[in-house]
């Protein structure tokens, strides 16, 4: 831990699930870009929230980077995973990813973001959720949310100053 006042939190789903836009919209629009381009490694951010400095570790989704994932968990606070709830034939795959990662004996807390709900049927976002708590069990909180729009980013916020650690 770098400092006392600061959570960590990893980002990470399949590739264009939405975690670039998603960290983006969160940042002050100062700090925000007009062009978002593939995440190749890492990038990490900065969000001040409340009394918390919040940093958000961006990695990228592809499949080749998947079997690096595991070496972000040293001392990660909080494990958001974004999935594109609209894409229902990756649903499958994004189970199997992040039920893939929570084999990690180091998993931190979970917030599930069902991301792209501007593009997405209510029956659709329930089934997406149900899928997904079928995985990471009770202890997870869920969002739902639009990196795009914005929508259900303040609960997004709300959800990582909640966390405890
Ligand atoms: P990443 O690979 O997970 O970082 O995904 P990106 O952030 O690069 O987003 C992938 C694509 O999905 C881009 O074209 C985004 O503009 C689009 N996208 C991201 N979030 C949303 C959303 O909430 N709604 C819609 N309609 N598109 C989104």
């Amino acid at each position: 831990k770098l400092k006392d006042n600061e959570t960590r939190c990893l980002i990470l789903g399949l590739d264009n699930a939405g975690k670039s836009t998603i960290v983006n919209s969160l940042l002050p629009e100062s700090q925000r870009t007009d062009e978002i381009t593939p995440t190749v490694g890492f990038k990490i951010h900065s969000l001040q929230l409340q009394d918390k400095l919040i940093s958000l570790w961006d990695v990228g989704g592809q499949s080749t980077l998947r079997p690096f994932w595991d070496n972000y968990f040293d001392r990660t606070d909080v494990l958001v995973w974004v999935v594109d709830a609209s894409e229902t034939f990756r649903l499958h795959e994004s189970q199997r990813e992040l039920q893939e990662l929570l084999q990690n004996d180091n998993i931190p807390q979970v917030i599930v973001a069902l991301n792209k709900v501007d593009l997405t049927a209510a029956d659709q976002l329930s089934a997406t959720e149900t899928a997904l708590k079928e995985v990471v069990g009770p202890g997870a909180s869920f969002v739902r949310c639009s990196g795009l729009s914005g929508q259900g980013l303040f609960a997004l916020k709300e959800a990582l100053a909640r966390i405890s650690y």
